[in-house]
């Protein structure tokens, strides 16, 4: 199942799991539509992978199983 991170790793966006603005890699590294777009041109910078839209989870299926709240931040070249 994913983990479904509450923010994007680059600018601390929030991101809850029934946002359509969320985007991952393989990984689970999440980025929001605006840094996946204009810093990393679809590309994670953790792993070289592609981004990709996250799957929304809705309704009673994300109240029956939550989101992660771990808030993960990692620096990248292209976030400063
Ligand atoms: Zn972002
Ligand atoms: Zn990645």
């Amino acid at each position: 199942m994913l983990e479904l991170r509450p923010n994007c790793e680059c600018c601390d966006a929030d991101l809850p799991g029934d946002s359509a603005q969320a985007l991952i890699c393989s990984f689970e590294c999440t980025f929001c539509q605006a840094c996946a777009d204009t810093r990393f041109h679809g590309q994670c910078p953790n792993c070289g992978g592609q981004l990709t839209a996250r799957p929304t989870r809705v309704g009673q299926a994300l109240v029956n199983h939550p989101a992660s709240t771990q808030r993960i931040r990692k620096p990248h070249a292209a976030c400063a």
